[in-house]
């Protein structure tokens, strides 16, 4: 192995630091997503939680570059894909890396789905434009990808057209044209919001099995902390366009450090609790134009926040080992010249 390659596995496969994106309103532009950093490790899965309106899928956007054209700009900050930079690729090279390192699924598959091609055109489009392969042989290599994703009568399914199939399929279909160059990092932003439970459970084994199979990391997208619970090895969580907390699963889940964090785990509904009425986080997140500029962005909704919560803005820094929280109640654990007052 050289020393070159010994290097590339070293590296985290993707690194964001300090990312911010903007989005133009009125002729200003207003950040969505403000400072968020992390890393994905190589066969990581990376959770990413929160409720709607926090920068979840934004800052996913961000990095595909799929960004509203004049709309939406990333503003600062960096996203190296095995160490190189990729948020300042031209087009052309995007393109290059875009379903062939780097793929992305979507939660509606019926808006990502072209209607008026066949599926089978769809996943061979893809093929054609990343590999130097026929026709025919693309044809068989879709064949070959919905029968890995659990399509039943796959040569069949390729003549078939998006509204000809249930939504379960549809988004099996999203998977095999995402996994079909064998990405090294799948993006999935709530890809199972639009089924029902138990085909959601099944979409989830899914992408477990595909992830092993494949050697790929996954940056799941998602609100369902169930979810998470189940397939992730590190989870982000994200309140109005910052990271809020991030944890391996189990620390997390075992001791949730963010008041924001623990109120979304409280709204879990427990099999073993009869309760009249679910938990629920009052009031709503703020909407970017309305962004706090200084304090904690949670202050309003939090059962925990205290006078300087609305002056000081608290840093995301390690709270224990491995365990980064951005709470003032964890002020003592920042470095002394970080601290309120300290000068
Ligand atoms: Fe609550 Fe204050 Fe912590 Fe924000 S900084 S989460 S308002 S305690």
């Amino acid at each position: 192995m050289t020393v070159e390659s010994n290097l590339k596995k070293s590296t985290p496969l993707l690194e964001v630091n300090n990312l911010q994106t903007g989005f133009k309103i009125d002729g200003n532009y207003y950040n969505a997503v403000e400072n968020v950093s992390f890393k994905v490790e190589r066969n990581q899965i990376v959770g990413v939680v929160g409720e709607s309106g926090c920068g979840k899928s934004v800052m996913s956007l961000s990095i595909m570059q799929l960004l509203p054209l004049g709309i939406g700009k990333i503003r600062g900050g960096e996203v190296k894909f095995e160490g190189k930079d990729i948020s300042n690729l031209k087009e052309k090279e995007m393109n290059n890396l875009r379903g062939k390192d780097i793929s992305m699924i979507f939660q509606e598959p019926m808006t990502s789905l072209n209607p008026v091609f066949t599926i089978g055109f769809q996943i061979a489009e893809v093929l054609l434009n990343h590999q130097k392969i026929t026709k025919k042989e693309a044809r068989v290599k879709s064949i070959e990808l919905l029968n890995s994703v659990g399509i039943s009568r796959p040569d069949k399914v390729v003549m078939e057209y998006p509204h000809q199939l249930s939504g379960g399929m549809r988004q099996r279909v999203m998977i095999a044209i995402a996994i079909a160059c064998q990405p090294k990092l799948l993006i999935a932003d709530e890809p199972t919001t639009a089924l029902d439970v138990t085909v959601q459970a099944q979409i989830i084994d899914l992408l477990k099995s595909i992830q092993k199979v494949n050697d790929m990391s996954i940056i799941l997208i998602t609100h369902d902390l169930g979810v998470v619970a189940e397939i992730c090895d590190e989870v982000i969580v994200m309140y109005a366009g910052k990271v809020a907390e991030r944890a391996h699963v189990k620390e997390l889940f075992e001791s949730p450090k963010h008041p924001y964090t623990q109120l979304l785990m409280n709204a879990i509904p427990k099999m073993d609790e009869e309760v009249e009425e679910l938990a629920t986080i009052e009031g709503l997140v703020p909407s970017v134009i309305d962004m706090p500029q200084v304090g904690c962005r949670f202050a309003n909704r939090c059962p925990k926040a205290m006078p300087e919560c609305l002056t000081v803005t608290p840093l995301l820094r390690e709270v224990v080992e491995g365990h980064e929280a951005a709470c003032l109640l964890y002020e003592e654990s920042w470095p002394q010249e970080e601290r309120v007052g300290a000068k």
